[in-house]
């Protein structure tokens, strides 16, 4: 069989510890053997972030902007401890906010469902995609304390020195107070591209703030998201046949509960955090959590939910045998070369990735899986494979597709 061509460079971007070994063994026995695989490689390895000064991140976003479609391993962000096993010149930023500044995305994150693997809602048969705002509101909150009686006021001063007051509290006793903001370019960005991704999957795309109570702050989030649907996307919805609906986010709690899934559910950045890991535990699994950070003018970046899986590493240097699970890596690169087929307009490509994803559904499905989902599986007859093994069982359902 000749190897499927590609036109454009895909951006890869190369990460840390176990999932470094996972990376190169899907590359070797899942991609090249079937694709002239042309990728623009950037090692974020901790590494080689040190040795360019984080140079390399920046570049690989930049490339991402440039090419259209990015696929990224997992990365360690450095904390003290890092620093000092790596004997890194600085505590690094986290690649993923850096590349997400840069690239002013919004971060998707859905459970791959198979059976046996059972969410905890039993009636949840397609996936629940979240999107997270990722900016403002109590993540770049100021905090006081007050130990006493005084008056708290929010205090605007314009460019002319003019200021606008607004009571807070007339305190007679000690409390807190917290100040908030967030920016109108920042959830217009937000909002398209949940509008953008909501088209591209041909999905539904709920939002819910809590605008009867937050008037002005909540209540404008709900504004930008009706004013962009209105003007920009409300006929390209209709003609895809999905629809967009705002609610209060106790409301939309219980319709997700009540729901079957198969919607993309849009959180201002607190109910992102807490809700994203609300789903992946209801999902299941870490090891089935993809991501994707999609820009506001059409840039993609797939990646793994999870982690480097560092203590497997630390297993698989010392020789012992490890049963990391790769699936939400192989779907980082599948769902990357979709998009790449996609725009370049390569049904072939987009076609071998939906058989490697069907391959790895089948593998686990038919009970070969790696001990992360056999602890978790309902099939009668779970196969526990390690780290290798599991790849080139995947290899050998994809034979069979192909
Ligand atoms: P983690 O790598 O996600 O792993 C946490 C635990 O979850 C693992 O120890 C393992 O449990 C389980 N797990 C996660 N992924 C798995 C997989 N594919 N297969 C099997 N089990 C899996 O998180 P962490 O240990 O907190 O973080 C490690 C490093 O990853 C940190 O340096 C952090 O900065 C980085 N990180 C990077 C990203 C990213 O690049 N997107 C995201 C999160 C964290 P058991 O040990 O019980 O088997
Ligand atoms: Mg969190």
């Amino acid at each position: 069989m000749d190897k499927i061509k590609m036109t454009t460079p895909l951006v890869e971007m190369d990460g840390d510890e176990m999932t470094r070994v996972i990376w190169k063994m899907i590359k070797d026995e899942l991609l090249c053997p079937y694709i002239d695989l042309k990728t623009e490689y950037y090692d974020l390895g901790l590494p080689y972030r040190d040795e360019t000064n984080d140079q390399v991140t920046i570049d690989s976003a930049n490339a991402i902007k440039k090419y259209g479609v990015g696929v990224k391993c997992a990365t360690i962000t450095p904390n003290a401890a890092r620093v000092k096993e790596y004997n890194l010149k600085q505590m690094w930023k986290s690649p993923n906010g850096t590349i997400r500044a840069i690239l002013d995305g919004t971060v998707f994150r859905a459970p791959i469902i198979v059976k046996g693997i059972d969410p905890y809602v039993p009636h949840w048969k397609k996936p629940i995609t979240i999107a997270r705002h990722a900016y403002g509101d109590i993540y770049k909150a100021t905090e006081m304390k007050i130990e006493g009686p005084g008056k708290a006021e929010l205090v605007f001063t314009d460019a002319n020195g003019n200021e606008t007051r607004e009571l807070i509290h007339d305190f007679k006793e000690p409390g807190i107070i917290q100040g908030v903001h967030n920016l109108d370019a920042s959830i217009s960005g937000f909002a398209r591209s949940c509008f953008n991704f909501a088209l591209d999957t041909k999905q539904d795309l709920w939002f819910a703030a809590k605008d009867t109570i937050s008037k002005k702050y909540d209540h404008n989030f709900k504004d930008i998201f009706a004013d962009i649907y209105e003007n920009e996307y409300k006929a390209k919805f209709e003609e895809a046949g999905i629809t967009y609906f705002y609610t209060l986010i106790d409301d939309v709690v219980a319709r997700v509960i009540k729901s079957e899934g198969g919607f993309i559910w849009a959180c201002k950045n607190y109910d992102g955090d807490v809700m994203s890991d609300l789903l992946a535990t209801a999902f299941g699994s870490l090891g089935m959590m993809t991501s994707v950070l999609v820009s506001p003018d059409g840039k993609y970046e797939y990646e793994a939910a999870h982690g480097t899986v560092q203590r497997h590493y630390y297993k698989y240097l010392d020789g012992q045998p490890t049963s990391t699970n790769s699936v939400a890596t192989i779907f980082a690169w599948t769902g990357a070369l979709k998009k790449r087929g996609e725009l370049d307009g390569i049904a072939e490509l987009s076609a071998f990735a939906e058989k490697l994803e069907k391959a790895t559904i089948n593998t686990i499905e038919g009970g070969t899986m790696t001990g992360d989902l056999a602890l978790i599986s309902k099939l009668p007859n779970v196969n526990k494979v390690n780290t290798l093994e599991f790849i080139q069982a995947i290899r050998a359902e994809l034979e069979k597709l192909i």
